[in-house]
């Protein structure tokens, strides 16, 4: 249950004065979903306007921002129907300045600034034809007017419809609701550091009294990063005591069917995958729950290493499971896997959304039996119907969105279900702390060997067409070529027609030897689009980013990325990974549009540079924050909302041994501060946790 002083930081945001259902509507837009009013004061200002400059007009400079004491000198009007601007001059004993107002309410000026009167007018000056003018000041006072102007008024992000006033005084309506909530960071702690409390910490970011206030390094600003960070860690932590503390079942495999699997790979382990599998075995040979993260570049081999991990939960006489995150992938799986399944005595099934329902249901009778021993699936598997007779091992593969629910939901498949999650890039490494610090971690460093570096180029788009030639003369000589075609917007829709144009266009030049691939062909169409080009049928794959996350075609070794400035770098990353997978010469082709921004020039240069995914990862980081590299900015999960990781990756790790300490000392938080705690997590959206706590 919610602790009951929440309730009015739970409320809907429409709730606050001066914030009715009209404008309810643009907070849904600004904020998403059905922001409460905790939401508003987590939207925080991103800037200020320093008000507090108030010069002589003598020394005003042009193009800054004053607040000017003046005298209304002269009114001019202009002509009726002239469209020419109203203008006003006003002085002090130093000068005087224009104020200008086009499509002026001249009731309303005249009345704002009688002639004679002292007024304040605040905004931005400029130098226009040898005199001073202000254009619309944000602010005409008078004395009691001024009296209310802050001195520094916070900026925020805006939708269109809201304007900096009503966020402002939603904002404060905001803070007017806000209960004095119980202390739940050790006392100690915030007096070393002088934080303020959670409260005078948003009150502060909303009331800024110095542009520093505001900055991501502000007091006020550690107080909330370290409050969001605290319930992060504290939720993994929860989450990894329960799962240690719900009863595991050690599964030793004979290693029967993985030596057999061994044997008939074309090729030896790497060192990194073998020690993987020594921490894989360990785990699942011992009697508690396994929650694991199996981490390693593009093409480090990851899926092997996750076929024999499951190979050891079979022979141990159980199930295993391979959840992947698209069709593509789950087929994928499959169909490498089934000739080698075959071979050594494994029986494995598919199961995703699109099987027909006689099939479905063969299936799902043969998994309930344990006539099938690994099921590789879609998120299908999740659903409830899905009943294994002994799931052993479930593995999750290339998930960057599986948060502690899935997670959860996943364990409750089977009893005590040890689970390994892959990622599809490696993850720097203060975000694995953040996001899986409930897991301990394998790294595969290595990659297979014979792998050649793959040569990398950047060219303006302009020189597409001689691009296109030698795509022409490659696919000649027998190449297979990937085209991504660029993220247009945000909108799927148009990212296909650019890639259906593209497509249209290539098969006039190369016929029939042009596929296409993207998110909104029916299942069927693109597994047989990229069945034909997995065959070498089509040698040029148009694609979205669809062909992102680990489709394997080692034949194919030509990379071209169009528009490449308009992805992120763990996202070309993925994509050239997608190539220098066989033995053969790989080429990488950035196709960008001049000129290039500091960002987009920065993350090229590092693609030429260097094919190091876990540098690419720490560099993309840097660049792009935290957001992008997991994917969160693209899906708009919430990720971090006031910590920020360039900012405060020192407070994760003191979160984190904090967090250690609580459930040490206090595991069902039953404490004062354990209490406190609840309200914390409840504040934060990490209540999940709360539920894994004993009843009562
Ligand atoms: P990822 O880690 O990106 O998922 P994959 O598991 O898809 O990588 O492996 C990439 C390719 O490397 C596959 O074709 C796989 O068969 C091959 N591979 C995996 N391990 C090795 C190895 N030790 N030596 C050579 N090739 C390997
Ligand atoms: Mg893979």
């Amino acid at each position: 249950m919610r602790p009951a002083i929440l309730n009015p930081l739970f409320a809907d945001v429409s709730t606050l004065p001066g914030v009715g259902p009209k404008t309810g509507k643009l907070y849904e837009r600004l904020l998403g979903g059905q922001p409460r009013v905790s939401d508003l004061l987590f939207h925080l200002p991103h800037s200020t306007i320093d008000r507090r400059n108030r010069p002589k007009i003598r020394d005003a400079e042009p193009d800054a921002m004053v607040t000017l004491e003046v005298t209304v000198a002269e009114h001019r009007p202009p002509n009726s129907r002239s469209k020419a601007p109203y203008r006003v001059l006003v002085e002090d004993e130093t000068g005087d300045v224009l104020l200008v107002f086009f499509l002026a309410n001249h009731i309303w000026v005249e009345k704002s600034l009688p002639l004679g009167a002292k007024r304040w007018v605040s905004g931005k000056l400029e130098m226009w034809d040898g005199h001073l003018q202000m254009v619309h000041p944000d602010r005409v006072l008078d004395e009691a007017g001024l009296a209310r102007l802050p001195p520094v008024e916070p900026v925020y992000w805006l939708t269109e419809g809201l304007y900096q006033r009503n966020v402002q005084k939603a904002a404060e309506a905001a803070l007017a609701k806000l209960p004095d909530l119980p202390e739940w960071q050790d006392d100690a702690f915030v007096k070393s550091r002088q934080l303020p409390s959670f409260k005078a910490a948003l009150s502060t970011l909303h009331r800024p009294q110095t542009p520093a206030d505001i900055e991501p390094t502000s007091k006020a600003r550690a107080r909330l990063a370290y409050d969001e960070l605290l319930a992060g860690q504290l939720a993994l932590v929860m989450v990894r005591a329960h799962m240690r503390e719900t009863r595991g079942r050690a599964s030793v495999g004979n290693g029967s069917i993985a030596s057999k699997i061994e044997a008939a790979l074309p090729f030896a382990l790497t060192g990194s995958q073998t020690q993987a599998l020594v921490e894989i075995r360990a785990d699942l040979a011992e009697p508690k729950r396994m929650l694991r993260l199996l981490q390693g570049d593009v093409g480090s081999g990851k899926t092997v290493v996750a076929l024999l991990a499951m190979a050891s939960a079979v022979e141990a006489g159980r199930q295993a499971a391979l959840m992947a995150p698209t069709e593509i992938l789950a087929r994928q799986h499959f169909e490498r896997m089934l000739p080698l399944a075959e071979q050594v005595g494994l029986r494995i099934g598919l199961l995703t959304g699109r099987d027909r329902a006689a099939e479905r249901a063969r299936t799902l009778a043969a998994l309930a039996t344990g006539d099938i021993d690994l099921l590789i699936g879609t998120h299908a598997l999740f659903q409830e119907k899905v009943a294994f007779r002994d799931l052993a091992l479930a593995v999750v593969d290339e998930q960057h969105r599986f948060g502690v629910h899935q997670r959860l939901a996943l364990g409750e498949k089977g009893e005590a279900v040890d689970i390994l999650v892959m990622t599809a890039t490696p993850i720097p490494r203060t975000l694995v702390l953040t996001y899986f610090g409930d897991m301990d971690v394998s790294t595969l460093r290595e990659k297979p060997a014979g792998r050649q570096p793959i040569d990398t180029r950047a060219l303006p788009l302009e020189r597409i067409d001689e691009i296109v030639e030698g795509v022409g003369r490659a696919i000649k000589s027998g190449a297979r070529v990937y085209w991504v075609c660029p993220l247009v917007d945000e909108s799927e829709e148009l990212d296909i027609s650019a890639a259906q144009e593209r497509f249209e266009q290539f098969t006039q030049v190369f016929g029939s030897t042009v596929g296409l691939v993207h998110g909104k062909m029916k299942g069927p169409d693109k597994d047989s689009a990229m069945a034909r080009f997995q065959k070498g049928d089509t040698k040029i794959l148009v694609a979205t980013t669809v062909i992102e996350v680990g489709v394997d075609v080692p034949e194919a070794t030509i990379m071209i990325i169009e528009h490449a400035e308009r992805f992120g770098l763990a996202q070309l990353h993925q994509l050239r990974g997608r190539v220098g997978r066989g033995s053969g010469r790989s080429s990488c082709v950035l196709l960008y549009k001049a000129p290039l921004g500091e960002v987009s020039k920065a993350r090229i240069g590092i693609m030429r540079e260097t094919e190091d995914g876990f540098r690419i990862a720490e560099e993309d980081l840097r660049l792009r924050g935290e957001g992008e590299i997991l994917g969160t900015r693209q899906s708009g999960t919430p990720g971090f909302r006031l910590a920020d990781l360039s900012v405060h990756a020192g407070l994760l790790a003191v979160a984190r041994d904090d967090a250690n300490l609580i459930m040490a000392r206090d595991p069902q938080l039953e404490s004062e501060r354990g209490q406190a705690l609840r309200v914390l997590l409840y504040l934060f959206g990490r209540d999940e946790a709360i539920r894994l706590l004993r009843a009562g």
